[in-house]
């Protein structure tokens, strides 16, 4: 199934039915400075928690930060922090 963006107003119909998804990545207005990517609610998580500047997507923290796969930087969230990826996330 094609994986759609979701838009400030969906997060309002959602609100205004039942609640938003717990947990549910939201898009942000910033960009990645490396290859130009939206930013969302995850990567603003990874961010705060390494101590990072905010203004990387989590492939470029894997790949430029850390020299590793997205999914070695995702295992790594979850072993030292016990993060899991926003539901909506790629
Ligand atoms: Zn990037």
């Amino acid at each position: 199934m094609k994986k759609e963006k979701i838009t400030e107003a969906d997060v309002r119909r959602w609100e205004a039915m039942a609640g938003p998804p717990k947990d549910h990545v939201r898009w942000l207005d910033e960009t990645c400075v490396y290859c130009g990517r939206q930013l969302n609610s995850w990567d603003q998580r990874i961010a705060n928690a390494l101590q990072i500047g905010f203004c990387m997507c989590e492939s470029c923290v894997a790949e430029e930060e850390y020299g590793m796969t997205v999914d070695a930087l995702r295992a790594r969230m979850l072993e030292a922090f016990g993060m899991e990826p926003c539901k909506g996330v790629i």
